[in-house]
């Protein structure tokens, strides 16, 4: 629709026509830019919401850490996950959250070589 009315602008054999056009063309414009607005909000609505059941699960599950920042004492939600690195950088200011880690933290390596696991063979 707004491609059209850009053609027709172009086109335009006067003056006239040629700023109701470009009125036109600018009110397609704004209405496009709403639009889209809106469906970005919609987007981000679902994400947050997406996001926040995803932290919620791992915290039930307890695949999941919270630590406190020793810079900006925000409390970081960290996941455990085997297929996932540990992340390392605070999420609000970029600390490194290694020292806050406890001494029994398992790794990846450690996963995957049966280190940290509650079973005896
Ligand atoms: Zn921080």
């Amino acid at each position: 629709m707004v491609i059209e009315n850009y053609i027709t602008v172009r086109k335009g054999e006067d003056n006239m026509s040629n700023a109701s056009d470009i009125k036109e063309l600018q009110e397609n414009i704004g209405k496009l830019t709403g639009g889209l607005m809106k469906a970005f909000e919609q987007v981000s609505f679902d994400y947050q919401k997406l996001q926040t059941m995803h932290f919620a699960l791992l915290q039930e599950l307890d695949f999941c850490e919270i630590i406190e920042c020793s810079k900006c004492r925000e409390s970081v939600m960290r996941p455990l996950l085997k297929a996932l690195p540990l992340e390392d950088g605070c999420p609000m200011c970029g600390e490194s959250l290694s020292g806050y880690e406890t001494p029994t933290q398992s790794t990846i390596e450690d996963w995957d070589n049966g280190v940290g696991a509650d079973e005896s063979e």
